[in-house]
C-alpha cells in the first residue's frame, strides 16, 4: 500500500480529499466532530512536514447549488481549533482567485476549499472540475473513506492527474488494513450482526458473509421479511414483499452452509410509529394486524448477546430496532454493549454504518471496540468484494 508515512512533503502543494461531512444543528453548530477528528493525523503530518495544504470536502447534499447553510465555513472554526492553527478559506475553488490563494500559501499553511458539491459536476465525476483542482497541486492524497465508493471528481477522477504522486492518507490506510483483516479472518466463532430498515440494501453483504460466518444475527426492520418467509404474521411491520422469496433462498443457503441463523423470537410492538405509542411484547411470528414491530424483545436480546459474547470475530452493521426512539432502543443498546464486552474478552470487532456507529458513540463504547469504520456504504461495498473507485484510482 502506498503510504505517506515515509515521505516528506516539505514545500509541496498537497491537495487532500477529506470527509468533513459532519452533522450540523439548526444553529449551524457541529453536533459530532468525529469525521474532522479522524482527518487530523494526516493533516498534522503534512503541517509538520511543512507542506502547503489544500483541503477539499463536501458537506450535506446541496445538489449542485450554493446552499449557505452547507458552506464549509461552518466547519472551518472547529477544524482550526482541532488543528491548533489558523486555516484560510477559499469560497470559489474553481474560480481564478484560488490560484493566487494557493500561490500565497506558505509552508505549513492550510487552505480549505468551499463545499465542492455546490458545483453540479462534482458528483458526476466531471473531468474539467477534476483537472482544475489537480492543477492547484503537486500531490494528491485521498483520506475520505466515507465517499471512496463514489466516482466523484474529487474522490476518484482527480487521481489520474497525479500518476506518481497519489497516496492514501492515514485514515484510509487504517480502514483498508482493518477491512482486509475482516475479509481474511480465520477466527471462529465469527458472528455477523446485520440490522437496519431494508433487506434490499444489505442483501449483498449477507450473501458475501454466508461462507465465512458461524452465526448470522438478523434484526431491525429487515428481519420481518425473513419472518414472513418463514410463514410468520408480521402485522403492520416494515417488510418487503418482493424480497420474501429472496429471504427464503438466503436462509436455505445458510442452512446448507451450517450457519446458525438468529432471527428475533420475540419483538416489542407498537400501535403506531411513535415513542408514545402503546407497547406490548409478543412472539415475533404472531404480530397482530395494526401493530408494528419496533425492536427485538427480551428473549431475543439475551440470545443475541450470548452469541456475540462468545464470538472471536464480530461484524456489526445496522440497528436492531427504531433506536432513535428511546422505547425501542434497548435491542440496539444490548448489541452495542455485547459487542464491546465480546471485544474486551478478546474478539476482534468491526462496526460500520452511521446508525450502528451513532449507537456506539451514544453509549460511549467506541474506545472498547477494535475497529469502527468512518464509512457505512463504503465499508459494506468493500466487504461485499466490490472494487471501490476511490481506492482503485490510487492503486492504478
Ligand atoms: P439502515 O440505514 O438500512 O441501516 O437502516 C437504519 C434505520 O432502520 C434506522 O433509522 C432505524 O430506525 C430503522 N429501523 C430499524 N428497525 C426498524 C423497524 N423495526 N421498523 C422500522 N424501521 C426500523
Amino acid at each position: 500500500m502506498k503510504t505517506i508515512k515515509d515521505i516528506n512533503f516539505k514545500g509541496k502543494k498537497v491537495i487532500v480529499r477529506v470527509d468533513f461531512n459532519v452533522p450540523l444543528n439548526d444553529h449551524l453548530e457541529i453536533t459530532d466532530n468525529t469525521r474532522i477528528r479522524e482527518s487530523i493525523p494526516t493533516l498534522k503530518k503534512l503541517v509538520e512536514d511543512e507542506a502547503r495544504i489544500i483541503l477539499m470536502s463536501h458537506l450535506g447534499r446541496p445538489k449542485g447549488k450554493v446552499v449557505p447553510e452547507m458552506s464549509l465555513i461552518h466547519v472551518a472554526k472547529e477544524f482550526s481549533k482541532l488543528m491548533g492553527r489558523n486555516v484560510k478559506f477559499c469560497s470559489e475553488p474553481l474560480g481564478i482567485a484560488v490560484i493566487q490563494q494557493v500561490e500565497e500559501l506558505r509552508n505549513g499553511e492550510i487552505l480549505l476549499l468551499e463545499n465542492l458539491r455546490f458545483y453540479p459536476g462534482e458528483t458526476d465525476g466531471d473531468e474539467e472540475i477534476a483537472k482544475k483542482l489537480a492543477d492547484l497541486a503537486d500531490v494528491y492524497i485521498n483520506d475520505a473513506f466515507g465517499v471512496c465508493h463514489r466516482s466523484h471528481s474529487s474522490t476518484t477522477v482527480i487521481a489520474k492527474y497525479f500518476p506518481n504522486d497519489k497516496y492514501f492518507g492515514f485514515l484510509m490506510e487504517h480502514e483498508i488494513r482493518n477491512l482486509e483483516k475482516v475479509l481474511s479472518t480465520k477466527e471462529t466463532p465469527y458472528t455477523a450482526i446485520i440490522g437496519g430498515a431494508k433487506v434490499s440494501s444489505k442483501i449483498d453483504i449477507i450473501r458475501n458473509l454466508i461462507p465465512k460466518v458461524d452465526n448470522m444475527i438478523i434484526g431491525g426492520g429487515m428481519s420481518f421479511t425473513f419472518l414472513k418467509a418463514l410463514g410468520g404474521k408480521v402485522g403492520d411491520s416494515l417488510y418487503e414483499e418482493d424480497k420474501v422469496e429472496l429471504a427464503r433462498e438466503i436462509m436455505n443457503e445458510m442452512i446448507l452452509r451450517e450457519v446458525n441463523i438468529y432471527l428475533p423470537t420475540d419483538v416489542i410492538i407498537a400501535d403506531r410509529f411513535s415513542n408514545d405509542a402503546n407497547i406490548q411484547t409478543v412472539k415475533a411470528d404472531a404480530i397482530p394486524d395494526g401493530w408494528i414491530g419496533m425492536d427485538i424483545g427480551p428473549v431475543s436480546r439475551k440470545r443475541f448477546a450470548l452469541a456475540i459474547n462468545t464470538s472471536r470475530m464480530i461484524m456489526w452493521n445496522g440497528p436492531m430496532g427504531v433506536f432513535e426512539m428511546e422505547n425501542f432502543s434497548l435491542g440496539t443498546k444490548t448489541v452495542a454493549v455485547s459487542v464491546a464486552s465480546g471485544t474486551t474478552s478478546g474478539a476482534f470487532s468491526a462496526i460500520g454504518g452511521g446508525d450502528s456507529v451513532a449507537a456506539i458513540n451514544k453509549y460511549g463504547l467506541a474506545d472498547l471496540l477494535s475497529y469502527v469504520s468512518t464509512g457505512g456504504g463504503a465499508m459494506l461495498e468493500y466487504l461485499e468484494g466490490k472494487p471501490l473507485p476511490g481506492i482503485q484510482a490510487i492503486r492504478e
